[in-house]
């Protein structure tokens, strides 16, 4: 079956190969056609050597099909039942999983150093164990999460990643107070994911920040009440809270020279929302004083930071009631032979998402 590969980190080119086969199927498993994939900003940063991932791989972890079939002991899903592909499986059992903070369950990554697929020249990894720049992958049956039939596999996709991610920020980790001002760093699709999160919640101001303009515009759209690139956000703060500082700002970018900006941003006693997926050597400097004295709350963020299926359900409940946007997060779509425009489309900033049909 075809799979767009990366043969070693730091190449920012795939290969779209007819050769590939899905392997792993057994009790436990299943066997997922993949239908529709996002293209989130996290297979970059794999593909880049930012996040850790053994090569060579296959992308993709943003991504819902239909079950092909099911192995042994698998009863939650059976074949032809359409599924979200969740890259972060909770095992149910685990002490995080047991406090309901399921986004932090380990027992997904646990399979992260076994390859997902093969190929005549070797064998090949799946990104974050799934892996759905693909026709086929097979995962552990957790992270096949059955969706209901109105949701196409478009939007089931995008719930898979970035909508959950920047949707849950604000939600579940900020919890942001009717009325509060927000600044968002960073505005692809999670970004806006969190300004529509700001939104529900009441936000009074939602400044939304980003170097490219088309962002900006959507950002507006998506429902921030200003939009700014990274050189007017002083003069945003001093306008919308008078130089105090933002009640929360969102970093959806994964470096410490934003973090540190979101943080400088940030009203003393305000909360600083860390959603971005960065380095393992990129530091972050804060100094004691301030860390003390101006009680800032740093607030990471994982996943949506709540529970990932109570976050799917509610993420579908709030667009079936079109109370998010969803569709229009999807700026691009193309075939996966044409997964190298998608990549330069990102690269760029002119998408948001794209969609790739598979
Ligand atoms: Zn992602
Ligand atoms: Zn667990």
């Amino acid at each position: 079956m075809r799979a767009a590969v990366l043969h070693e980190i730091g190449q920012d080119k795939l290969e779209v190969l007819d050769d590939v086969e899905a392997v792993g199927f057994g009790p436990g498993r299943a066997r997922i056609r993949v239908r529709a994939t996002g293209l989130c900003h996290s297979d970059l940063s794999a593909m880049g050597g930012v996040l850790p991932q053994p090569a060579p791989f296959v992308p993709g972890h943003e991504g819902a099909g239909e079950v092909l079939d099911v192995g042994e002991g698998v009863s939650h899903v059976k074949p032809g039942d359409r599924v979200v592909v969740c890259w972060l499986p909770a095992c149910g059992v685990c002490p995080a999983c047991k406090r309901g903070q399921t986004q932090l369950c380990l027992a997904g990554f646990m399979n992260a150093g076994t390859p997902n697929f093969r190929r005549p020249g070797g064998d090949l990894f799946g990104f974050a164990g799934t892996g759905t720049f693909a026709e086929e992958v097979v995962v552990d049956a957790g992270c096949a999460v059955p969706i209901p039939d109105d949701v196409p596999f478009d939007i089931a996709a995008l719930i898979g990643c970035g909508v959950t991610t920047g949707l849950g920020a604000a939600l579940n980790t900020a919890d942001v107070e009717a009325g509060s001002s927000v600044a968002v760093i960073g505005c692809g699709g999670v970004g806006i994911s969190a300004i529509q999160g700001a939104r529900l919640k009441g936000a009074a101001e939602i400044v939304a920040v980003d170097p490219v303009g088309s962002r900006r515009e959507s950002a507006l759209r998506f429902g921030a009440t200003r939009a700014v690139s990274p050189d007017e956000l002083a003069d945003a703060k001093q306008q919308v809270t008078a130089g105090e500082g933002f009640d929360y700002v969102f970093e959806v970018v994964g470096r410490s020279a934003t973090a540190r900006t979101a943080y400088d941003t940030t009203r003393r006693g305000g909360t600083l929302v860390v959603v971005g997926a960065g380095a393992m050597d990129d530091y972050l400097q804060l100094n004691m004083f301030e860390l003390f004295f101006d009680e800032k709350r740093i607030l990471p963020s994982m996943y949506g930071g709540g529970d990932v299926l109570r976050s799917y359900e509610r993420t579908i409940a709030l667009w079936r009631a079109g109370r998010v946007d969803l569709d229009g997060l999807i700026t691009h779509r193309v075939p996966l032979s044409e997964i190298n425009e998608a990549l330069d489309q990102m690269r760029t900033g002119t998408a948001l998402r794209t969609c790739i049909e598979i």
